[in-house]
């Protein structure tokens, strides 16, 4: 019996201190997780207050428990049932406070999870109306190039030049004049490398002379977007853009009235 009395609040302190060492570790862990999730629920939307409380309150208890049960054994002397029955009830409060603790971070994070969703729809939403608010400004009609026009269309050395020329230096960027499909672009008789892009409206212009080409047959253009370089292959008498207009059925127009009639002046 006397070896009894020795030993029963010796296990029982070691029992104590280690429960002790796993509420507070778990009270640290539950307070952390909660205070970081209630961070980053605070940073995007409003946090009711008692959520944030709770956790501290509960760690605040916990400490407290733990402070009252390790004075009592040492005014009370041994008594093992008393202690094993504390013990147990510290063990369900643990318990009932680590089930509310994952309630409350789950519930954060669900918050947390859901305006950013919603933060997430908003910038597309956005992101969707920029777009469309720069397609909207984009121009639909530009000039070929830039350079000095120096031929226009019509009769001329008693033939017909069925476009329009722009004198420039060798490797200036010509560009298409609206959105198309590069329906051909290579090695053109007369015209040294030529490309030609059919517009929506079955509208076909074309680009003559160029020294490089940037674009592939079957390419969709921007209008605006380079398609070649200005040179001077072919017939050519010096770096100019021999520039066409094609209507839908193949009649060769005035390019310099075409453009204008989309805003565009040579
Ligand atoms: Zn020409």
């Amino acid at each position: 019996m006397a070896r009894h009395r020795v030993k029963g609040p010796l296990v029982d302190v070691i029992t104590r201190v280690d429960l002790d060492r796993k509420k507070a570790v778990a009270a640290v862990v539950a307070a952390g997780a909660l205070a970081g999730a209630g961070f980053a629920q605070a940073a995007t939307t409003i946090t009711p207050v008692d959520r944030m409380v709770a956790p501290v309150a509960a760690t605040q208890d916990l400490a407290a428990a733990m402070t009252g049960e390790r004075r009592q054994p040492q005014q009370q002397g041994p008594q093992t049932i008393h202690d094993v029955n504390a013990g147990s009830e510290a063990r369900k409060l643990l318990q009932a406070e680590q089930i509310q603790a994952r309630f409350h971070v789950a519930e954060a994070l669900k918050s947390a999870e859901g305006a950013y969703a919603k933060r997430q729809e908003a910038a597309k939403a956005e992101a969707a109306r920029l777009a469309a608010e720069a397609e909207a400004k984009r121009p639909k009609c530009v000039r070929p190039a830039q350079g000095s026009f120096t031929s226009g269309f019509g009769a001329r050395w008693g033939t017909s030049h069925n476009g329009v020329d722009i004198a420039n230096a060798i490797g200036t960027p010509i560009v298409a004049v609206m959105d198309g499909t590069v329906v051909e672009a290579g090695p053109a008789s007369g015209f040294g490398l030529w490309v030609r892009v059919q517009h929506a409206d079955g509208t076909i212009t074309v680009y003559g002379h160029m020294n490089t080409i940037d674009v592939a047959q079957g390419a969709q253009v921007k209008a605006g977007q380079q398609i070649a370089t200005i040179g001077n292959r072919g017939q050519s008498t010096g770096p100019h853009l021999h520039f066409e207009v094609w209507v839908a059925g193949g009649q060769k127009v005035n390019p310099v009235g075409w453009l204008a009639e989309r805003g565009v002046s040579l």
